[in-house]
């Protein structure tokens, strides 16, 4: 299957030709025909996909058809149409765009912008802009200024924007909710609501979701019309190009010493160290520094500049170890992290897979590695059952656990099946202690947690949340 096959635009073809793609991956091989033939779509897929040129080549083709890609960037509806100046303010026409993407973060909704850029690239007409949270008010009326054609927002600022009358949907084609479980994790159901309201009934929607189930799954329904269903999750998922290790430890003290001794690894270009806490990501930081590595936190209450600076920086290469909470890493896509140490576990099974994602990007192998307490065996059962691949455990002689730990039991039959350890690459294995050895531990963590795992509530999407650190 060719992109020409599928019917896309030449402009575009051409675009994707110059971005050295060859053939669409099963995500976009799967939405897009129908996304062309106007169809609403409910995707579950894993970044990674592709699923961003899933949504954006239909829209950037439907954008070339209607417009000659020749025609002048004052194109109305295309161009800037809004006059400049102090005096011209109360002159201030509302944005038309023609197309939404709704994304989590302002990290994945300017990887959506670069990415609307890259794929348009031959159509000069064709402008996307990002309205974020923590962007300077000003700068972002300078932005809907150009009426750009495809705005690429998070809900809260692009509700400000709403209500103070600088956007107007009348005009809107496409509405797109990208990684929509996430938006509704961070409890931007209302605003959701509130937007999709504000869009004509006759849009295409496409949503996009790690997960259909749950909340998502209803709100997915409730916004579409006889959706095509294109589910791609299984063969995201199971990241066959990333290899995947386990090392258990006993205590924080072990789990630095170990993190440090990974690092020092020579055939890490640049490794990603996720935290479960935005303390921990600039404790981290700061620590490694120290230690004479060149690293950066990134969370989600630094300001959108110093986000900026620290992505840049690390893909420039200034950077060898970014420490991140899953928030600010999702959808950082830097084709030489080698490397994704979890630092602590995810809270959800679903993260995992976004995490590791962040390695083996652009066709490449990665390794991922995570360091696990022993009272955190039933989240990484969790993970297995997702991926429907196990974690191989790794002991490095002189960081061996003092304490054994059992294997993650698995029901008879249960994929995957069996435990069966570390891979034998020249690295010595645990051996296993008695099956049902007690996971209440001396980490400060296991037994508290497992206790909140117990009781931990659903979140929208129904999953069980490993509980907040
Ligand atoms: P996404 O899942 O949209 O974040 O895309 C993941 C990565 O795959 C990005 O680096 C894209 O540039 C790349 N990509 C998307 N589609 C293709 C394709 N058809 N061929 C090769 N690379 C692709």
């Amino acid at each position: 299957m060719t992109f020409a096959e599928l019917g896309l635009h030449a402009a575009v073809l051409k675009a994707l030709a110059d971005a050295g793609y060859n053939e669409p991956t099963p995500v976009q091989a799967q939405a897009i025909p129908a996304a062309l033939a106007g169809r609403d779509l409910m995707v579950s897929s894993q970044t990674g996909s592709g699923k961003t040129a899933a949504f954006l080549l239909p829209a950037l083709h439907r954008f070339a058809s209607q417009t000659p890609t020749a025609a002048a960037p004052s194109t109305p509806n295309f161009g800037r149409h809004a006059p400049r100046g102090r005096s011209d303010r109360q002159r201030f026409s509302p944005a038309q765009p023609k197309m939404l993407v709704l994304a989590p973060t302002r990290e994945l909704a300017l990887q959506v912008t670069a990415a609307a850029d890259k794929y348009g690239a031959t159509l000069r007409h064709v402008r996307a802009v990002a309205i974020l949270g923590g962007m300077p008010y000003p700068k972002q009326m300078q932005l809907l200024a150009q009426n750009p054609a495809i705005l690429v927002a998070t809900p809260g600022r692009l509700i400000d924007h709403m209500e103070s009358g600088k956007i107007d949907f009348s005009c809107l084609e496409t509405l797109v909710l990208d990684e929509a479980d996430r938006m509704l994790d961070m409890g931007f159901i209302d605003d959701i609501e509130r937007i999709v309201a504000a869009t004509p009934a006759t849009r295409q929607t496409m949503l996009f979701s790690a997960t259909l189930d749950g909340v998502v799954g209803d709100m997915a329904r409730r916004i579409t019309r006889d959706a095509q269903l294109v589910q791609a999750t299984a063969v995201a998922a199971r990241h066959d190009n990333i290899e995947q290790r386990l090392h258990f430890v006993d205590d924080l003290a072990h789990k630095n010493r170990l993190l440090d001794h990974l690092l020092r690894d020579t055939s890490i270009d640049q490794a990603i160290v996720f935290t479960a806490t935005k303390r921990d990501a600039d404790t981290i930081a700061d620590r490694l520094n120290v230690a004479g590595f060149a690293a950066a936190a990134l969370h989600g209450d630094m300001q959108q500049g110093a986000r900026n600076r620290t992505l840049n920086a690390l893909r420039r290469g200034q950077l060898r170890v970014l420490v991140a909470t899953d928030v600010a890493a999702r959808g950082i896509d830097v084709p030489t992290i080698t490397h994704v140490f979890n630092y602590d576990l995810p809270k959800f099974a679903e993260d995992y897979i976004h995490r590791i994602g962040r390695t083996g990007r652009a066709g490449r192998n990665g390794l991922a590695v995570s360091l696990v307490n022993h009272g955190e065996r039933f989240n990484v059962r969790k993970i297995e059952r997702l991926t429907q691949q196990e974690i191989p455990v790794n002991v490095i002689p002189g960081f061996e656990p003092v304490r054994r730990s059992s294997p993650p039991s698995r029901a008879p039959g249960s994929k995957p099946g069996g435990w069966k350890g570390g891979r034998g690459n020249g690295e010595a294995r645990s051996g296993y202690g008695k099956p049902g050895h007690s996971a209440e531990g001396r980490t400060g963590w296991g037994g508290a947690r497992d206790a909140q795992n117990r009781a931990a509530p659903r979140d929208t999407a129904g999953r069980r949340s490993f509980g907040d650190r």
